[in-house]
This record gives C-alpha cells, sequence and structure tokens, in this order.
C-alpha cells in the first residue's frame, strides 16, 4: 500500500529509535530533561526566536498561543479555512472563550492588509475587541501553498499596527521555506510566534514546537501546563525530534515528487490536478464522475490511499516514506482504478 493520507503517516528510522532508546532524560516539567532544553534551544535557534517550547501535537500548540496571546472573550481574525478553525474542534472557544472571526483569504489563503483592517474591532462597551491575528504557512486547505516573506510582512504590519499579536500556524512551515527558498526564520521574523510540527515531513514519531519571545513562551509553559502538556522524561520522544529538525533541507525531495505525482496523475483522463507548491497535491476527480470517496475507494484497492478534501477533491501528499517508485507505482495504480 502508498499511503499518501498524510505526511504523518511516516515511521521513525533506526537512528531515531536508537536517540530514544540512548536519550539522557530527566523530569520536563521541572526543566531537568536535558535532551528537551537542547531541543527546545535548537528549534529557537532555527526558527529565530528567543525561546521555544516542546509540545505533544501542533494542534496543542496552536491552542496554546491562541491562549497565551488572548484575554478571555476577545476575538481571533483567522483566515476562512485555516486549520485552527476547521480542524481543532472549536478550541478557541471550548478551552480559551475566544470568538472567532473568519477574513477572506485569496484562492491560495494570504490574508490581505486590507482584511485585516476591515475585520479589526476596537474594544468598547459593546464589541470585545480583537485580539489576535492567526495565519497559516504552507496552507494546508489550499493544496500546501508556500506563502510568500513578503505577504506575511504586509499583513503582520497591519495587525501590529493596530496593536494585533500575530501568530503563524507553521505546521508545515520548512515546507513553505524550501519552496521558497528562503529560511524559516525569514518567515517567521514579521510574527510573534509560530508553531511547526516534527511530526509531519520532518518525520519524528511525535511532537511540535510553539516559538517565540522568552516571555511568551513562559507563559506558553505555564498554559501547556493548564492543558495537560506538562511531560516528564519527554526526551524520549523528543531524541528523535532533534534529528528531525536536521531533515528540514530533504523537503525538497517531496517537493519533487509531489510535481512528478501531480503530472503523472493530471495526464490521467477525468482527473484535473491544481500544480503543487510543496508536497500537497489536490486533484479534482469530478471529471471522472465519481466523488472523492467513490475515487479513494477505487485507488485503496489498486494499492494507494489518499483523503478526501472536498466533493470531488482528494489529497495525496508525499513524504519520507515515499520514493520515486512509489509515485511512478501510485499513477499507474490510480490509472488501472480509473
Ligand atoms: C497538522 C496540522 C496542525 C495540527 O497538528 P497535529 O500535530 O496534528 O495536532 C495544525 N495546523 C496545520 C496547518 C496542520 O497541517
Amino acid at each position: 500500500m502508498i499511503d499518501l493520507r498524510s505526511d504523518t503517516v511516516t515511521r521513525p528510522d533506526d537512528r531515531m529509535r536508537e536517540a530514544s532508546a540512548n536519550a539522557e532524560v530527566g523530569d520536563d516539567v521541572y526543566r531537568e530533561d536535558p535532551t528537551v532544553n537542547e531541543l527546545e534551544e535548537r528549534a529557537a535557534e532555527i526558527v529565530g526566536t528567543e525561546a521555544a517550547l516542546y509540545v505533544p501535537t501542533g494542534t496543542m500548540g496552536n491552542q496554546i498561543a491562541v491562549r497565551t496571546h488572548t484575554e478571555r472573550g476577545q476575538e481571533v481574525l483567522c483566515e476562512r479555512e485555516s486549520h485552527v478553525v476547521k480542524w481543532e474542534l472549536g478550541g478557541m472557544a471550548q478551552l480559551s472563550g475566544l470568538q472567532v472571526r473568519t477574513v477572506e483569504g485569496d484562492d491560495r489563503g494570504v490574508v490581505s492588509p486590507e482584511r485585516v483592517r476591515e475585520s479589526y474591532v476596537a474594544e468598547d462597551l459593546h464589541r470585545p475587541g480583537t485580539g489576535l491575528l492567526t495565519l497559516e504557512n504552507t496552507h494546508n486547505s489550499k493544496g500546501g501553498a508556500a506563502i510568500e516573506v513578503e505577504k506575511i510582512r504586509e499583513t503582520a504590519e497591519t495587525a501590529h499596527g493596530l496593536d494585533v499579536p500575530v501568530h503563524l500556524d507553521g505546521a508545515r512551515v520548512f515546507n513553505a521555506a524550501a519552496a521558497l527558498g528562503v529560511e524559516a526564520r525569514e518567515i517567521v521574523a514579521p510574527v510573534d510566534s509560530v508553531m511547526f510540527c516534527l511530526s509531519k515531513g520532518l518525520g519524528a514519531p511525535v511532537g511540535s514546537m510553539l516559538a517565540g519571545s522568552q516571555e511568551f513562551v513562559d507563559r506558553a509553559r505555564r498554559n501547556r501546563k493548564l492543558l495537560g502538556g506538562g511531560m516528564r522524561q519527554a526526551g524520549i520522544i523528543a531524541a528523535p525530534g532533534a534529528l528531525a529538525l536536521e531533515n528540514r533541507h530533504r523537503l525538497t525531495d517531496d517537493h519533487e515528487n509531489a510535481h512528478r505525482l501531480a503530472a503523472g496523475l493530471d495526464g490521467i483522463e477525468g482527473l484535473s490536478v491544481l500544480e503543487p507548491e510543496t508536497n500537497i497535491v489536490l486533484v479534482d476527480c469530478e471529471g471522472t464522475g465519481h466523488t472523492a470517496e467513490e475515487f479513494l475507494a477505487a485507488v485503496e484497492s489498486t494499492g494507494v490511499l489518499g483523503v478526501a478534501f472536498g466533493e470531488y477533491v482528494v489529497r495525496f501528499c508525499t513524504h519520507w516514506d515515499v520514493d520515486d517508485g512509489d509515485v511512478e507505482e501510485a499513477i499507474s495504480a490510480v490509472d488501472r482504478a480509473l
């Protein structure tokens, strides 16, 4: 089976398993786990922030971030299709008493400065006030669009001009960096905090990082504890995470595979494929006369897994357990299925 459902399905390699086995550990709630401390320092250095916090999942990282930046009752501006709105169980409302105001992004999920200005709400007797803007890069629902540094900067500067901090959901920020040919720190520089996943294209079995100023991370650490994310000998899972960080330069391989997969699938009658910017390939199968669910059932029977991303849209994701041969095989398996 060629599993293209997500870049989260990768399994840790022998080096990662050995790193877990040999990790020096301590109680991380007491800040005594040297492996976690090292990972947090290295992560902060790579994204160019003062500090970083190791968190179990990207979802928890985002939820800690929004809570840390805001006060209960405030509004959070989010792009309409963003993960933090669509796929986190309404956590901002459930966990932090926040109200989401969605902002329309463009077809790549870019939020313009104008949209931020018109959606901003000043606090007064009747209105809660805007407490935060979240952005996403790469943008998952928009097919892994890698949003340019200049666009992030323009929008973040507009928010800052209104005294609104900015959190970046950078679950795949290293995919964005690889696609744009910049360092992740350049993408992160205009924003106040960033979350990124070690457990996606970077290949770690578990874990994400939340990075920002020292003051932000100190308060985020308390919120991590509150949400149940204070872990003990976490070096066991942080050790492979540290190796994963060094995998960021191999993401271009996934992007090349995504391009080849997209080109191959686009040549199949009835399929229309968006040119991928990173490792996410969105395939529109309406031209086959079948729904996404029917299409997925058929390709599963010939050995390929994907996920439905709409009634007629399927997402395939390349990752480090998928090689050139798998891409060729996936294309011919889809062809056979149809
Ligand atoms: C996967 C993902 C998350 C959440 O990460 P989990 O570790 O699955 O909780 C957040 N944002 C985006 C854009 C993602 O793709």
